[in-house]
């Protein structure tokens, strides 16, 4: 889950494809079906699903997906404040509809592979957000140069079988 723009697509076409393209396609839901061999669990079978923070319209939808994931990715874009503080938005939205102690998430900064001076968003300050979210583990990323896509997904599944 995450704003327009920070890479759910890009993330999730790298995982299953290993490809990667600079063309940006919003997108209101995306299918895919992901088998994988996670160490020390065995092989999965991993659908993300991108779909974006919605409007109104899409908000029951949103509902329905939250309530039938295991484990969330709440991604922003190292270079977009406001995706950092629509992800403190978006934890808010998982707590509330899954039972207690259910909103297993893991926050993910994307586009690591940009320059310090496109940076607007400080590790640091990345982990302290974690800490007001049940100590939620926290990965930077970069679909574009291929850096801890895998190391997501696997703590992901790991996330959704941590019952
Ligand atoms: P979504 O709306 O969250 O699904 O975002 P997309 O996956 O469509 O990506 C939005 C834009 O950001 C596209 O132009 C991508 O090429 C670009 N993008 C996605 N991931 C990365 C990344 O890791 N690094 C860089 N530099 N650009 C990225
Ligand atoms: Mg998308």
């Amino acid at each position: 889950m995450g704003t327009g723009g920070v890479g759910k697509s890009a993330l999730t076409l790298r995982i299953i494809s290993g490809t990667f393209t600079p063309n940006y396609t919003p997108t209101i839901e995306d299918y895919y079906r992901h088998e994988t061999n996670v160490p020390s669990i065995g092989p999965c079978i991993v659908e993300p699903d991108s779909g974006q923070r919605g409007t109104e319209q899409f908000s029951s939808m949103r509902q329905l997906y939250i309530s039938s994931s295991q484990a969330f990715a709440i991604v922003y874009a190292v270079d977009d404040r406001d995706s950092f503080e629509e992800a403190k938005g978006i934890y808010k939205e998982i707590v509330q509809s899954k039972p207690e102690g259910q909103a297993r998430v893991i926050l993910v900064g994307n586009k690591s592979d940009l320059y310090d001076a496109h940076r607007r968003v400080p590790i640091a300050e990345a982990l302290q957000l974690c800490k007001t979210m049940a100590n939620a583990p926290f990965l930077e990323t970069s679909a574009k140069d291929n850096i801890n896509v895998h190391e997501l997904f696997t703590k992901l599944v790991h996330l959704a079988r941590d019952n």
